[in-house]
């Protein structure tokens, strides 16, 4: 699973398995790549395996099969593992883990042991710079705000130039305002420096906002490997459809080369390759309610969200799909009303694999 690209790969893991017990492993199969300066990130729920993968390439934890390469070399594989000090990987951790004892110029400066006197004051103020904390260079870690100290690690694990930045939920110990800036403030330090990274999130929407390829991991195994907008558009299975955003599924038969559904006909897509009875995903933005529609749709729920109105709409059949509406339209619970869908793509779901 390569992206396509021209820039060089710097991260690839093939097949990368961990176990913490024996003949259980924690992740399994797990093959993807980074090419220099994207950003990766690894999605999933609590427990699916992401910081398991993001340790293995940092080198905390062996591979158990498979192998990683770093710039074309491999760093693990069941019969070769490089010491973490010697990767050349940054880690930002989630809770940051500055030495409270040092300043924050010492704290940047903490990896830059073999470089001269010279070189690493010069770093040391790029990096603090950089990061926006030259004025705090003196403070030490407690006296810092959190976005503060979340800059003090970033600066710190960038300061020796890693070839590949890791960083585990960086924002979690953040509150909304601070985390949504500081995810400006670390894609903008990223892309400036050129820096790989890869990033772990249970959030999709600071995954699409973040990375160039999301890979979304379940059960230890990864689902998908894409573009946001490919993973949010052509999900590979139900679970990555409702992982990545509202999905609703109604079922449809395909008869010559169309789906027909209870919400109108679709184009049949490219890759399907199941039975004719199938599962078709929807998103909210691709459902339209009529205007002086009079359809055998209820409108069941609304939650307003400022710029849209979500609509829950129960359908004649008992199916329930939802509808993204600009908030201006307004239409009271209870009311009857006709969908349209319009859909950029056919998402479908073999209904004999089916699983709800
Ligand atoms: P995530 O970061 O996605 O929440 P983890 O990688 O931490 O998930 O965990 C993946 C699985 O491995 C979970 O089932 C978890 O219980 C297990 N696990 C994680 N760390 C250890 C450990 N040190 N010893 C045993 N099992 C572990
Ligand atoms: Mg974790």
């Amino acid at each position: 699973m390569t992206p396509p690209d021209d820039k060089p790969i710097v991260l690839d893991l093939k097949d990368v398995a961990c176990s913490y017990e024996a003949g259980s492993p924690a992740v399994e199969g797990i093959s993807l790549s980074a090419r220099k300066g994207d950003v990766i990130c690894l999605l999933g729920p609590s427990g699916c395996g992401k910081t398991t993968t993001l340790r293995a390439i940092a080198g905390f934890e062996p591979v158990s099969s498979g192998e990683i390469r770093l710039n074309g070399t491999i760093i693990s594989a069941t019969n070769r593992h490089v010491p973490p000090e010697r990767r050349r990987v940054g880690m930002v951790f989630q809770d940051y883990a500055l030495f409270p004892h040092l300043t924050v110029r010492d704290n940047v400066g903490f990896g830059l042991t073999h470089a001269t006197t010279n070189n690493r004051r010069g770093r040391i103020d790029e990096m603090l710079s950089l990061t926006g904390l030259s004025e705090l260079a003196r403070r030490y870690p407690h006296s810092l705000s959190g976005g503060q100290q979340q800059r003090a690690a970033l600066a710190r694990a960038l300061a020796p130039q890693p070839m590949l930045l890791l960083l585990d939920e960086p924002f979690s110990n953040l509150d909304p305002d601070t985390t949504q800036r500081m995810r400006l403030e670390l894609l903008h330090l990223l892309k400036t420096t050129q820096t790989t990274a890869v990033l772990v999130t249970h959030d999709h929407e600071e995954a699409f906002a973040m990375a160039d390829y999301v890979a979304v991991l379940n059960n230890g195994k990864l689902e998908q490997f894409s573009t946001p907008e490919t993973m949010y558009h052509l999900p590979v299975s139900p679970f990555v459809a409702e992982f990545v955003g509202q999905a609703d599924f109604i079922p449809g038969t395909i008869r010559d080369s169309v789906v027909v559904t209870q919400l109108g006909t679709f184009e049949l897509p490219q890759v399907y390759r199941g039975g004719p009875e199938v599962v078709v995903m929807i998103r909210p933005d691709d459902v339209h309610i009529r205007e002086n529609g009079d359809g055998d749709g209820t409108v069941e729920s609304r939650q307003f969200r400022g710029s849209e109105i979500i609509y829950g709409i129960r359908l004649g059949s008992g199916d329930f799909v939802h509808s993204s509406e600009v908030s201006t339209r307004f239409f009271p619970l209870d009311a009857k009303v006709e969908l349209e869908v319009i859909a950029t793509h056919t998402v479908l779901f073999d209904r004999k694999a089916w699983k709800p």
